[in-house]
């Protein structure tokens, strides 16, 4: 995984320095990943840094943002790892990762039968884990 991410990035004119792949090894311990966590996490790079290199990977596609609410977390983008979708517990901040064929299939469906080519849908899912309820 990080070498096809190196080769990515020297494939798109960037150089895969420490700091890149510092913060993309945080990604891959910790997806999906809060800024505050990737900062804390990388306590020698600094916030800027971090969040510069975060939008790097977004633009190529290496990353994605995943929006609850008005924080985001961030994980390997669907090139990097099966689509899926997430659970966020509002207590506790777990988060869940699930595969829903069927929500694939109605998103399909729901697309197609409007004559609609879909390229990308968001879909969280927030509320409480198990153990808050
Ligand atoms: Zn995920
Ligand atoms: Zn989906």
């Amino acid at each position: 995984m990080e070498l096809e991410i190196k080769n990515l990035l020297k494939q798109q004119g960037f150089s895969a320095t420490k700091t890149r792949m510092a913060v993309l090894g945080a990604i891959l311990k910790m997806q999906p990943a809060s800024m505050q966590q990737l900062i804390s996490a990388l306590p020698d790079v600094d916030r800027a840094t971090v969040y510069r290199t975060v939008d790097l990977f977004v633009e190529l596609n290496i990353a994605k943002k995943v929006h609850t609410g008005f924080k985001y977390r961030v994980e390997l983008s669907d090139s990097f790892q099966e689509h899926h979708h997430h659970l966020t517990c509002l207590r506790c901040g777990t988060v869940l990762d699930v595969h829903t064929p069927e929500i694939e299939y109605a998103i399909d469906q729901t697309a197609s039968s409007n004559g609609f080519r879909p390229v990308r849908h968001d879909l969280e899912i927030i509320g409480y884990c198990a153990q808050c309820s």
